[in-house]
């Protein structure tokens, strides 16, 4: 049987985030593996609004950073783990995004939702299902009530 020594927890940051969460802590505990977490920022192409930049007090993606680092921080705390790698990284992919992270962090299996932000749109959203298929290693998609 396959012995997990270090899980990933990919996060969209959203309400459900702390249960999919518990699970992963919950099995990383059973298999006295690590656990860390990714949460990616979608790059969005804002080239149109470029020429108003120099009237922006503060880059825009700099705050949402600096936010989202916050959120994974108080999340972390939350699942009781502050001390845990949290990685917060800009992509043009969310997919990409977390499968990097995997591959530089080294971990055997990612932990994912089911569905996040996307909705329910299919009963595996956009990302999982993307991760599921790019993923070098094992993913647990946990099945979030609707
Ligand atoms: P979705 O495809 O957006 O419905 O999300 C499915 C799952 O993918 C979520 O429950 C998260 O576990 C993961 N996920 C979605 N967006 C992100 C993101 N921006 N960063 C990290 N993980 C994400």
């Amino acid at each position: 049987m396959q012995e997990y020594r270090h899980v990933l927890f990919a996060t969209d940051l959203s309400p459900k985030a702390a249960e999919v969460g518990r699970h992963a802590q919950g099995l990383a505990a059973r298999y006295g593996a690590r656990l860390s977490f990714v949460h990616v920022i979608e790059e969005v192409n804002v080239s149109a609004g470029y020429e108003l930049m120099p009237l922006l007090p503060e880059m825009p993606d700099e705050a949402l950073t600096r936010e989202s680092k916050a959120a994974l921080a108080r999340l972390a705390a939350e699942l009781g783990l502050p001390e845990a790698v949290q990685t917060v990284l800009t992509s043009v992919s969310t997919k990409a995004g977390i499968l990097d992270t995997a591959a530089e962090l080294g971990v055997d299996l990612i932990v994912v939702g089911s569905h996040g932000r996307h909705g329910l749109a299919l009963l595996l959203g956009s990302t999982a299902d993307a991760v599921l298929h790019g993923a070098r290693c094992d993913v647990l998609a946990v099945r979030l009530p609707d």
